[in-house]
């Protein structure tokens, strides 16, 4: 396990002791929504990414916007952080608590507060489950399109702070194109709306701005989504390749040719065979890397998109090209891609799921590169990830009980970020920065635009108590990481120490 207090500074020092701050929250809030006993607040230490683990001071568990504003205003007027928490699926340590922070959780906030099927919305509370949504709008023949691997457990209102993505989202867009409108709550207790309910709203878009904001700007206490009518007619096609190098130009192909799938997933051969093992997909074992390709529309369009990216595949050099022959097939195809994270779970003690988007095109020669890394690090690689998108999940096997291969571990991701960013892309895709990847925040971004981040996280929180130390990180950090960009030979904050 790795030391939080390496990652994180910038933590504000509150002007409460734990006790008195207790008897605030106590007065306003039930007996069981303040968690304060080490036993209680232990199930809380970690977010998904359980190498970082820390007890906060205290737990919240508001029912109410206006418990909500009161908990803020009087962290405010103490000086005392605050980090929100969903459902603790995140896998970047964005929901990680702090020593002396309160962890205000929207697991209460699980209504579905309406459906309007002649709208196509649904509003709902933060705390609800991303599928839970599409259970809820299916009696409408809609349903809600961006669909992460986690969906059964996460919260929209993390979905939200993290501009979550998943399979469809190629076609359909991220968590940012499916949302109308937030209703939030700043440091200040104040309740804003954000965006409307129109495809449009006038001024800046802070919409855009708060998706994706994890948990700095604003608490979400409301969410309303973008429904669409559910497909009429999906096929699925699952395409084996002798080369994971032509798996990866044949993405591009498909693209190319005119067709958006609604998913357009790769897995490679260490993926492929823990899946087999696992839940017997019937993907090709010997295969060096499969594709799978979802269609979806009327009969007619994907009756047409089915033969055109068949072609596509097979000039691509596929070895194998199959279209499921009915719904059980298709669920079982896709069965292996949803369990592939658990499957290759299975292969070493430890795995660490990586989260970089490179350019479409550019995927051959990353796939190259982390194969090479991979032997440079001595450490396997199973990929399975959103192809479509460009977005990357290398899962770096190792164990965490010899010495050192944590360290190596991150090492290796941290180069693969690297690359992603060299390319053209970015150090996340739909996982978030958290505390996670703060450093390779200093890759991706030079002074110039952190300065700007900050003064757009002054604006909302000019004391830095909303999820403090995390997503962007300190000009300071940035010197010390050695990784702050250098234009023209001039050093940046040259006054800065350097370790
Ligand atoms: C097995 C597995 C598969 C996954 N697959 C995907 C995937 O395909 N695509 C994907 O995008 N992600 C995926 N994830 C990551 C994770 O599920 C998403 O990031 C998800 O959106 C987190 O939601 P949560 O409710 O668990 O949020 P949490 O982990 O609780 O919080 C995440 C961040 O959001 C902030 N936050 C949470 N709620 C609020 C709120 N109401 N107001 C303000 N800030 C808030 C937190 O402070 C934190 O910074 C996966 C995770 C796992 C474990």
């Amino acid at each position: 396990m790795h030391s939080v207090s390496d990652k994180l500074d910038a933590i504000p020092e509150a002007s409460i002791g734990k006790q008195e701050l207790l008897r605030h929250m106590q007065a306003f809030l039930d007996g069981d929504a303040v968690l304060h006993e080490a036993e209680d607040l232990r199930p809380y230490e970690c977010d998904g990414l359980s190498a970082y683990r820390q007890v906060p001071l205290m737990v919240l568990l508001p029912r109410t916007i206006e418990q909500v504003q009161q908990i803020v205003r009087l962290c405010k007027q103490y000086n005392v952080p605050v980090v929100a928490r969903g459902a603790g699926t995140g896998l970047s340590g964005g929901a990680l608590p702090l020593e002396k922070g309160v962890l205000l959780s929207l697991a209460k906030f699980k209504s579905i507060l309406n459906v309007d099927p002649l709208a196509r919305t649904a509003r709902v509370q933060p705390g609800v489950r991303n599928l839970a949504i599409s259970d809820a709008a299916k009696q409408f023949g809609l349903y809600y399109a961006p669909d992460p691997s986690s969906q059964i457990a996460c919260s929209i209102g993390g979905n939200v702070a993290e501009n979550s993505g998943g399979v469809h989202c190629l076609k359909y867009g991220l968590t940012v194109h499916n949302i109308l409108e937030l209703k939030v709550v700043t440091i200040d207790g104040e309740l804003l709306t954000i965006g409307s309910q129109a495809l449009d709203s006038v001024g800046f878009d802070l919409l855009a701005l708060m998706t994706g904001s994890e948990g700095m700007l604003a608490i979400i206490v409301e969410v309303t989504v973008r429904l669409l009518p559910v497909p009429e007619r999906v096929q699925v096609i699952l395409a084996a390749f002798d080369d994971v190098e032509k798996a990866g130009a044949a993405v591009g192909n498909i693209i190319a040719a005119g067709v958006i799938p609604g998913g357009l997933e790769m897995m490679d051969k260490l993926a492929i065979q823990a899946a087999e093992d696992f839940v017997h997909a019937g993907y090709p074992r010997d295969a060096e890397a499969i594709l799978l390709c979802e269609l979806d529309g009327t009969n007619e369009e994907v009756s047409e998109q089915v033969l055109q990216v068949r072609e596509v595949l097979e000039t691509s050099g596929a070895t194998e090209v199959r279209t499921a022959k009915d719904e059980q097939e298709r669920a079982t195809f896709w069965k292996g891609r949803k369990s592939a994270f658990p499957a290759v779970g299975r292969l070493a003690p430890d795995y660490y799921c990586m989260d970089g988007t490179i350019p479409r095109k550019r995927l051959p020669e990353v796939l190259r590169g982390m194969a090479e890394m991979s032997k440079e690090y001595n450490l396997p690689v199973a990929n399975v990830f959103h192809a479509g998108d460009g977005n990357l999940h290398p899962l770096i096997l190792y164990d965490a009980n010899k010495e050192g291969e944590l360290e190596r571990t991150e090492a290796f991701g941290a180069r693969i970020l690297e690359l992603c960013v060299e390319v053209g892309g970015t150090i996340t895709g739909e996982h978030g920065v958290g505390m996670e990847k703060i450093n390779q925040m200093c890759s991706q971004f030079d002074s110039n635009e952190l300065t700007q981040f900050h003064a757009v996280k002054h604006a909302f929180d000019p004391n830095g108590l909303l999820n403090p130390g995390k997503a962007v990180p300190t000009l300071h950090r940035c010197a010390e990481f050695g990784a702050m960009h250098v234009h023209g030979g001039n050093l940046p904050f040259p006054e800065l120490e350097r370790f």
